[in-house]
């Protein structure tokens, strides 16, 4: 196996990125970088400081002064805004709904990105994202295109919330689903797209436990 290597995972909201990239990078005891985390800092920054969604100037401005970094605490990443774990404040609507539209921005693109890469330089990585394999990680030793039908994921995300007690409808959640994934494929920067060189795991019909074994022997067979 090769000393530093990096894993690139890229898909739609909802297709199990973080669930699945979390359990093979643990099975191959390297870190997991989740960068949709990083936007969704970002967008907690920006909604604290009343920044307008649309107001592309005001994020670019406002995005200089956001400092933002990760760590890990027993194994577990954790995002650090200006100095404040933020780790446990970035999962709300809200902020999914800001993060969906800042992350169009450059200049906020760029900042991450440049956190991206520095992390994949010096340690090896399975990085999840919406461009790791096109843009951030382009020589990644293997890139994974992991998606599902935006009915299983609503499906899915819909199980979530009715678990943690949210009421919320399922038309609704799909409907989201379907406008996040218009506003990743198609902004100008970065859209969400499969890499050339990568494997496409649709994961509607899959378990959490095949879709682990699959990316583990693709890995192996990329990496030895
Ligand atoms: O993956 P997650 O839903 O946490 O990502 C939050 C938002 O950040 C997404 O809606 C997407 O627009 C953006 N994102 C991105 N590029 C990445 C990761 C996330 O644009 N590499």
């Amino acid at each position: 196996m090769k000393s530093i290597y990096s894993v690139a995972i890229d898909g739609p909201a909802g297709a199990g990125k973080s669930t699945i990239a979390k359990s093979v990078s643990k099975e191959l005891g390297v870190i997991y970088v989740d960068t949709g985390a990083m936007y969704r800092a970002m967008a907690l920054y920006l909604i604290r400081e009343g920044v307008d969604a649309d107001d592309a100037e005001a994020i670019s401005k406002k995005c200089e002064t956001a400092d933002i970094s990760i760590d890990f605490i027993d194994g577990v990443q954790q995002v650090i805004l200006n100095g404040e774990n933020v780790s446990g404040l970035i999962r709300t609507e809200e902020v999914s709904a800001m993060a969906s539209r800042s992350s169009a921005n450059p200049d906020v693109r760029a900042k991450l990105v440049e956190l991206q890469r520095k992390l994949a330089a010096e340690k090896s990585v399975v990085m999840d994202g919406r461009d790791i394999g096109t843009v951030v990680l382009p020589q990644a030793e293997v890139k994974i295109y992991l998606t599902a039908s935006s009915a299983v994921r609503a499906k899915r995300r819909y199980d979530e919330l009715v678990a943690k007690g949210e009421q919320c409808d399922l038309a609704q959640i799909e409907a989201d689903i379907i406008e996040r994934d218009r506003r990743d494929m198609t902004r100008e920067i970065s859209p969400l797209k499969q890499a050339d060189d990568a494997v496409l795991v649709d994961t509607s019909d899959l378990g959490i436990e095949e879709v682990k074994n699959e990316l583990l022997s693709i890995i192996k067979e990329k990496v030895g």
